[in-house]
């Protein structure tokens, strides 16, 4: 089975000491390729700096991040940045859209950047499956939330990369959306081999994965395989009681 991601020993300090990813009993992780990996804890858990650290948006302070057979945390910045264009599409929390640029120009962007030539099918398929058929000549200010995180979800994959990254892809969208969304990435795992890695709070969308990892605190606490919505509940309740009394 061949490796899409591993991270071991990381840990990442925002300024003054705020260790937003500790080291202790591992903020270590594996990902096969082809998995389809959910990743959930409390605001502010760390999700997001893990998910930026494993896609080599960020350095690190210590700790070691490959992606396939690359050592991430060794790279120059100019490496990370040609790593990351050939080999890693990222859907961001905030969307980080590009507001001069209509969807269609936003889509093609990576794959524009690279000097590649899209697969037109494939981004065609992706048009449909996020239903933004009749915005692709919108800007990013005419669209609404949800549309603008659709656009980022086609973005990230409209290069085929080897792993994706998903910050929340579905906290923007209504359900009828969210469930296409989810389909998709959930088909683009199993029968097409890609990687996916995607930060939810929602169990329902973290039911859609191969496995969810659990963390708080900066770390991975525990995981769950083939999760189900009730699975993935009773997990969370263990490991957030205080989230319960609110
Ligand atoms: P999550 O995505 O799970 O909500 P984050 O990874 O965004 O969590 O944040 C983890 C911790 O790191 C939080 O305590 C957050 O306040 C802190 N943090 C995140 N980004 C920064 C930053 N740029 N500067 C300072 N602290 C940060
Ligand atoms: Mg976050």
């Amino acid at each position: 089975m061949s490796i899409a991601v591993r991270a071991h020993s990381l840990v990442k300090t925002y300024g003054h000491g705020d260790t937003a990813v500790r080291a202790r009993d591992g903020a270590g992780l594996t990902i096969p390729a082809g998995q389809f990996a959910a990743v959930m804890g409390p605001s502010g858990s760390g999700k997001s700096t893990l998910m930026h650290a494993l896609a080599g948006l960020d350095g690190v302070d210590a700790g070691r991040v490959l992606l396939g057979d690359v050592d991430v945390t060794r790279l120059s910045e100019r490496q990370r940045t040609l790593l990351r264009r050939d080999r890693v599409g990222f859907v961001f929390q905030s969307f980080n859209l590009v507001p001069t640029l209509t969807a269609a120009e936003n889509i093609h962007l990576p794959l524009t950047l690279a000097g590649r030539r899209p697969d037109t099918a494939w981004v065609d398929r992706l048009v449909s499956t996020l239903g933004l058929r009749n915005r692709l000549h919108h800007r990013p200010a005419q669209l609404s939330g949800g549309q603008q995180q659709r656009v980022a979800v086609a973005r990230a994959l409209a290069g085929r990369p080897e792993t994706v990254f998903a910050d929340e892809p579905t906290g923007n969208l209504d359900s009828r959306s969210g469930e296409a969304l989810l389909g998709f990435l959930r088909h683009a795992a199993r029968d097409l081999g890609q990687t996916i890695v995607m930060v939810t709070h929602d169990p329902h969308a973290a039911s859609y994965a191969d496995r969810v990892v659990f963390l708080a605190d900066g770390r991975v606490v525990d995981e769950l395989a083939e999760p189900t919505v009730a699975g993935v509940l009773s997990h969370m309740s263990e490991l957030e009681p205080a989230a319960k009394e609110h």
